[in-house]
């Protein structure tokens, strides 16, 4: 089979980048399908399918394999409509250029494992090609940020981060915690690198699709990579999250997407009336926290003076318990304001050991 040339996907071109298929290629009549029915109207900009699946554990569908390839490769053609794929090993990557494919991602599994990852590198070097890398499973932006800059070095220059969620341990309505901090960070350290979000994958359940994907936009990401199946109930993997193809035009047609600034100059104007005054409360904030630090220094000498340990079960049951009522008596949200309390009681419990530790008595608030 010869190397059909193809194009090079372009994330600039898109404002949101929609990316849409199954969780896995599972017959020709099911790629095709599905292909057919998201390709209507051209608001899809690629198809995604799985060809080979990443399992946890053995024993469940492993996808298609090289078979798969057939199916893409004339969805690509005859839609003309762009396809990607997961790969996880160099071999994937051959096999699926011989079939005119050359838009991948790289799953949350692979990324976790930086061999497999620098393979890829490798294996990628000199290819036209657009990658996307999914977060590993588990919050760990330098993992991240460590399979990307692999794709950089290996010269890829259409390359795109997907922001898939992130395992943890208690429980969460989400599959997979969204944990937004992390891909905002990203975008911080990596501003040039597109993110796009996979909120089938953060939800684990349909019903989630449109919130996560709205929040998503919200946060300025560049794009949305949503699993759509013909029939979801169907599906040989993940059929609780995917949409058929009416559900997720659905979707996409009450998405509200936003633009990263504004010419307006009343908008403007009045934006920047509002951030000025936030900024003066931030500094009277700041003025108050600093007098709550040198009263728990006052706090430190008298319990240095007495042998009473900084930390105090009781009282910080009492803090908690009150700004939280103080919170919802307020109208503030009293999650928010117990995790701003961990955080100022933490620093107190820092300041009063550092403080009744040293020789002076007197250091603490500064480092
Ligand atoms: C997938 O996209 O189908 C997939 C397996 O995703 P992830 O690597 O994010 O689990
Ligand atoms: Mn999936």
């Amino acid at each position: 089979m010869q190397r059909e040339k193809a194009m090079t996907f372009n994330f600039s071109e898109n404002k949101c980048l929609l990316i849409a298929g199954p969780c896995s290629a599972e017959s020709r009549e099911q790629v095709w399908n599905t292909a057919l029915k998201v390709s209507v109207g051209g608001k899809v900009h690629a198809f995604r399918a799985g060809v080979w699946k990443p399992r946890t554990r053995p024993g469940g569908f492993e996808g298609m394999g090289a078979k798969a390839l057939p199916w893409l490769k004339s969805v690509q053609e005859k839609l003309h409509l762009p396809v990607c794929i997961e790969v996880a090993k160099p071999a994937h990557i051959q096999q699926a250029l011989k079939y005119g494919i050359n838009f991948f991602w790289i799953g949350a599994r692979t990324t976790a494992n930086p061999f497999s990852v620098q393979e890829l590198a490798e294996a990628l070097k000199g290819v036209d090609c657009a990658v996307m890398v999914k977060n590993p499973i588990h919050p760990d932006l330098q993992l991240w940020i460590g399979a990307l800059e692999r794709m950089m070095r290996s010269g890829i220059k259409q390359l795109a981060a997907v922001h898939r969620g992130f395992h943890i341990a208690s429980g969460s309505t989400f599959r997979n915690t969204p944990l937004w901090q992390i891909p905002i960070e990203l975008k911080v350290q990596f501003p040039h690198i597109p993110v796009i979000c996979d909120p089938s994958h953060i939800s684990g359940r349909r019903d989630l699709i449109y919130d996560v994907s709205q929040n998503a936009l919200d946060l300025g990401m560049n794009g949305l990579m949503i699993e759509t199946h013909f029939k979801p109930r169907m599906a040989l993997s993940d059929r609780n999250q995917q949409l058929d193809p009416e559900a997720l035009f659905a979707v996409i047609d009450k998405l509200r997407v936003k633009v990263h600034s504004s010419g307006d100059p009343t908008f403007n104007k009045k934006l920047k009336g509002l951030r000025d005054k936030i900024d003066r409360l931030d500094r009277d904030m700041m003025r108050i926290l600093l007098k709550r630090c040198s009263l728990v220094q006052n706090i430190a000498k008298e319990k240095r003076k007495t042998g009473v340990t900084a930390f105090q079960l009781q009282r910080w049951v009492a803090i908690l318990k009150s700004r939280t009522l103080w919170a919802e008596k307020m109208h503030l949200m009293p999650d928010f304001i117990s995790k701003l309390y961990q955080l100022v009681h933490e620093e107190s419990i820092r300041i009063q050991i550092e403080s009744m530790n040293s020789d002076s008595g007197k250091r603490g608030i500064k480092k």
